[in-house]
């Protein structure tokens, strides 16, 4: 099939696709918009939600400037004051501090296609080493494997390699000078990722197949890991079940948190508020 010409892919939209061909379908070409709720205890995943969002804006507004004893008021509340207090004392060791750039958006080509990232933080010293932070909320700290297969790890770092000249003083940044970082605010740990030619390289050949399968794709078939529909909005009009799962049965069965797996929910909220 033919995908619109201006179709911008994302690691989120490629995400859904590696994870259910269907729930790309319906999200991204059809724009599908369901109501059912992803889990049985929506207040308390909309209250991840909402805390994971309130986090993101205070360290934005933090690296803008704003000063620390202004924004603390306002990350009173649990758990929202111990990943604050956990971000202030650690957050940001080592992470390059003579360009700090958050909440960045870069777009690379990608074959036909246009590839988006949008970064919680870039931090670049020019002609030496980019860091890409991002701001983890889950409650559970995910398997290094695990993150090392996300698309969000091979996009971010593949889009800063082909999109980040202009944030360099004009030169390409090198693979090998560029590393990822997710902080999980819960337990105060990075998880890092260095880059590579290799690296690189492969990324750009598994993220051109992926573009490929989906363009010759007829038919977007419903996932065979049935586990992720009890937590999907879709799962009513796929014929999936009618009961939404528990947030803790979610962390249990993917060893993460809800709204770290479909952090396309995240990412609305963040480019809403941002
Ligand atoms: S309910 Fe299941 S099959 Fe349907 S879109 Fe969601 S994950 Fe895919």
């Amino acid at each position: 099939m033919n995908l619109l010409g201006d179709f911008t892919f994302s690691q989120s939209s490629l995400q859904d696709d590696v994870d259910c061909p269907r729930r790309f379908e319906l999200r991204y070409l059809k724009r599908v918009r369901y109501p059912a709720p992803e889990t049985q205890d929506m207040l308390e995943f909309e209250q991840l939600m909402q805390h994971g969002a309130d986090f993101h804006r205070l360290i934005h507004q933090y690296i803008l400037g704003i000063p620390t004893e202004l924004l603390t008021p306002f990350a009173d509340e649990a758990p929202l004051n111990l990943w604050w207090r956990h971000f202030l004392a650690d957050g940001l060791r080592d992470v390059p501090d003579e360009k700090r750039l958050p909440e960045m958006t870069l777009i690379a080509p990608l074959g036909d296609y246009r590839l988006l990232a949008k970064y919680d933080l870039l931090a670049i010293t020019p002609g030496e080493r980019a860091v890409i932070m991002d701001w983890k909320t889950s409650r559970n700290l995910p398997k290094r494997e695990w993150l090392a297969a996300k698309l969000q790890t091979r996009v971010y770092r593949y889009v800063l390699a082909l999109a980040g000249d202009e944030l360099n003083d004009g030169a390409a940044i090198p693979p090998d000078a560029i590393e990822m970082r997710y902080w999980y605010a819960e337990h105060n740990r990075v998880i890092s990722f260095p880059y590579s030619e290799a690296q690189f390289a492969e990324d750009e050949r598994y993220l051109l197949s992926l573009i490929a399968e989906i363009e010759e794709r007829d038919i977007f078939p419903l996932t065979t890991d049935d586990r992720r529909c009890r937590f999907c909005t879709y799962r009513t009009l796929c014929g999936r079940g009618n009961e939404a799962g528990l947030l803790d049965e979610y962390e249990t069965d993917f060893e993460i948190t809800l709204a770290d797996d479909f952090d396309i929910d995240l990412d609305q909220i963040a480019e809403i508020e941002f």
